[in-house]
């Protein structure tokens, strides 16, 4: 919450305060495990990120700036908040990793599915999902991780991350056209990682039915063909009916069911290793009301 990002900034704070205030006031309380994370190691950072890039992130910050980018607003406390979440994503891969819990949700903030290896972009500062990919793929020698992104807007730095990378499959189902201008169908890779990346953009006012059907038939072929030994998820809540952003027709339960299938899919290919992480979702209500879902979903 002490990443300021300005009055009437739709990446606000209040967006942990509403998600925090729900979950704390549901019987998913009796069932939560609670962490508090350490920042992540700048090493971690540097692992996708230009090394000039995190120190012009860290040095933006404290030195006061407004901002990286048009629409990333930055404050003084925002490097070591986005070190944080890096943090916490790195921690729930070790919790998932070692078996203490079954899956994890990271309730973090900045987003970070739009940053870019030497860019800040969309309310992004550092890839969080895609040093998780990384650190799993160090730290605990996986051969294969895949990662799906449910965010309204495609996840653009992922998939640059991981383009011509066999070993991370990057698939995003996405509203299309629109922000970011990526995730085209024949967007499928490059080199090595040609066939490792899978988009779906899907056409404005589309519904949850779709996404499921998506995410039942041609998202799952291609979890059971690749077999992860981990599934990342890049969770935004912004492709809900309500919210501002995206024009996408989700529902709240729409996210427990997408939740139950890709847990399905975790389960068969990975003994159910799945880490979620904050992306968007930026109508309080229905985000709140989501994230609530996609938990309850995770904790069945
Ligand atoms: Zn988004």
């Amino acid at each position: 919450m002490q990443h300021e990002t300005g009055l009437g900034h739709p990446e606000c704070p209040e967006r942990s305060r509403a998600i925090i205030d729900r979950v704390e006031n549901s019987d998913l309380q009796s069932v939560l495990q609670w962490r508090r994370p350490d920042p992540a190691d700048r090493s971690w950072l540097e692992s996708n990120h230009d090394e000039g890039y995190v120190r012009y992130v860290e040095e933006a910050c404290l030195s006061g700036r407004a901002g990286l980018d048009a629409d990333t607003p930055i404050s003084h406390d925002s490097y070591r908040v986005a070190q944080l979440a890096v943090g916490a994503a790195l921690e729930a891969v070790d919790a998932v990793m070692m078996g203490e819990c079954d899956n994890a949700f990271c309730a973090t903030r900045p987003p970070g599915h739009h940053a870019e290896e030497a860019k800040a972009m969309g309310f992004c500062l550092f890839n969080n999902v895609a040093i998780a990919a990384r650190y799993a793929r160090r730290h605990y020698k996986l051969d294969r991780v895949l990662i799906f992104d449910w965010d309204v807007h495609h996840g653009n730095g992922t998939q640059a991350s991981f383009y011509d990378d066999p070993q991370v499959f990057f698939s995003s189902v996405h509203q299309y056209p629109f922000y970011p201008g990526t995730g085209a169908e024949e967007e499928r890779g490059a080199g090595k990682g040609r066939g490792t990346t899978l988009n779906f953009p899907v056409s404005q006012g589309t519904d949850g039915k779709k996404v499921r059907e998506i995410m039942s038939g041609p998202l799952a072929e291609a979890v059971q063909q690749f077999k992860p030994e981990l599934i990342l998820l890049s969770a935004g809540f912004d492709a809900h009916r309500e919210d501002p952003l995206g024009q996408l027709f989700l529902e709240t339960e729409d996210y427990g069911a997408m939740t139950q299938q890709l847990r399905h899919l975790a389960d068969e290919t990975c003994d159910g290793r799945l880490v979620s992480l904050l992306e968007g979702g930026y109508n309080l209500k229905s985000l709140a009301e989501s994230v609530e879902a996609h938990l309850r979903a995770l904790t069945l």
